[in-house]
């Protein structure tokens, strides 16, 4: 098979990990005579440790897995083209793809092939040839595959720049079921040890600036959402474990895609796309804005509202957190209240120090009043009445501005949408 065809079969094969940020866009290419398509496989876009959005060159080393995880392509029972690359092959690709300007980097997965060890050997081949032999410079994302040694974990640190385990299913009697070679702890173990290395090497160039960096741009995970029961609450405590304990940068959520038939499996009508929306929402909260996945979910309410954002949902929960003075509250308070990100509350905070903050200010500053009205007062005046009742409040926030349902006569039924 030549190398045109193997790169169709396995950059194909790598378009079901979603941890490269374009991976969920579906648009199936340009009308006729145009160009562009985000549906087609080979090149997928990420963010670097900078901010910056970077290309990159996306691939399995072979797709020819012994392993039979239910809901995935590669599985050893499902009849489809195989295809392995050597190292070699995946070094001199990134290179010329890199040496035309297609790619910035490599993100490189792999199925297991003879053995975790002799698959992840072959991986970290590739990166240690391209930064050793041909002195490469780009981005390099790897992933680490479970079971393999800590060596060799070791090994894929120091030279690529993000390394990730594919958690997969969210619990260990879902892995069991549906993924029954893998075992929990040889996700976790890896995972924590490259929590250790990259702490242990912050440390290390602080003393010495030359140390070596391990994983720079941290580590990640993938987790598949809706091949198994668990519930969002279940999901988002997970994830602020893996946050707090494991070191992780990101966790990437991917709705289940069903790809192979498999009574173990749910039957899904298409992929619960705008679940995955909604954790990747709730998980921002997690990681920017303060919230506990307690204060998010409960065992009594453990999914994620679909009608709302989770922190719009969050506050329609909590009236009594509001409303919130803006010209008063602390950065955390107007964190929470929906309308107001990261920067507008940033900027509210730095604007106060000179002057106070007018309704007009606002705007400018990139508070979404159509949503933060609800929610605070401005100099001791509200924007809406502050006496309002969640319901209504819901009510005005599902209608949207400029509905006629929005008028004051509109005839509301409390609690129609609690
Ligand atoms: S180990 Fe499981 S998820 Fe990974 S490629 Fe093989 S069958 Fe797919």
């Amino acid at each position: 098979m030549d190398t045109l065809a193997k790169l169709q079969i396995l950059s194909g094969a790598a378009r079901y990990d979603a941890s490269c940020a374009s991976s969920g866009s579906r648009r199936e290419g340009a009308p006729p005579g145009g160009t562009g398509n985000t549906s087609q496989s080979g090149i997928c876009h990420s963010w670097s440790d900078d901010g910056r959005c970077i290309s990159l060159l996306k691939l399995l080393l072979s797709n020819d897995c012994r392993y039979d995880c239910a809901y995935c392509v590669n599985r050893v029972s499902n009849q489809v083209p195989r295809a392995s690359f050597t190292a070699r092959d995946v070094v001199d690709l990134t290179l010329e793809f890199y040496r035309r300007n297609y790619i910035e980097g490599l993100f490189l997965s792999s199925a297991v092939m003879q053995s975790p060890d002799q698959t992840m050997e072959r991986m970290v081949r590739v990166a240690e040839t391209l930064r050793i032999e041909e002195r490469f410079g780009g981005y390099i994302h790897m992933k680490i595959i479970p079971g393999c040694s800590s060596e060799l974990v070791r090994r894929a640190g120091l030279y690529a720049d993000r390394i990730s385990v594919n958690i997969e299913l969210p619990s260990q009697a879902s892995l069991q079921r549906l993924a029954p070679q893998k075992e929990k702890a040889a996700i976790l173990e890896p995972m924590a040890l490259i929590g250790r290395e990259i702490q242990e090497s912050l440390v290390e160039r602080k003393k010495i600036r030359s140390a070596p960096r391990f994983a720079p741009a941290g580590q990640s995970t993938q987790m598949i959402i809706g091949a198994s029961p668990e519930t969002d609450f279940q999901i988002l405590r997970l994830s602020q474990g893996l946050y707090k304990k494991m070191n992780l940068k990101r966790v990437y959520y991917s709705a289940y895609v069903p790809v192979s038939d498999d009574n173990r499996l749910p039957v899904l009508a298409a992929p619960p796309l705008l679940r995955e929306h909604r954790l990747y929402q709730a998980d921002w909260l997690l990681r920017f804005y303060g919230f506990s996945a307690e204060e998010i979910l409960s065992d009594d309410a453990p999914h994620l509202d679909e009608s709302f954002d989770p922190k719009t949902a969050w506050a329609l929960r909590h009236p009594e957190f509001f409303p919130v003075e803006i010209n008063r509250a602390d950065y955390a308070t107007l964190l929470r209240v929906p309308g107001i990100g990261v920067t507008s509350a940033k900027r509210i905070v730095a604007a106060r120090r000179f002057s106070l903050i007018t309704p007009e200010g606002m705007k400018k500053i990139g508070v979404v009043m159509k949503r933060a009205k609800y929610f605070i007062t401005c100099s001791g005046r509200p924007f809406e009445k502050t006496d309002r009742q969640p319901a209504l409040i819901r009510q005005q926030l599902l209608l949207g501005e400029g509905s006629d349902l929005m008028s004051p006569r509109q005839l509301v039924l409390p609690g129609l949408y609690v």
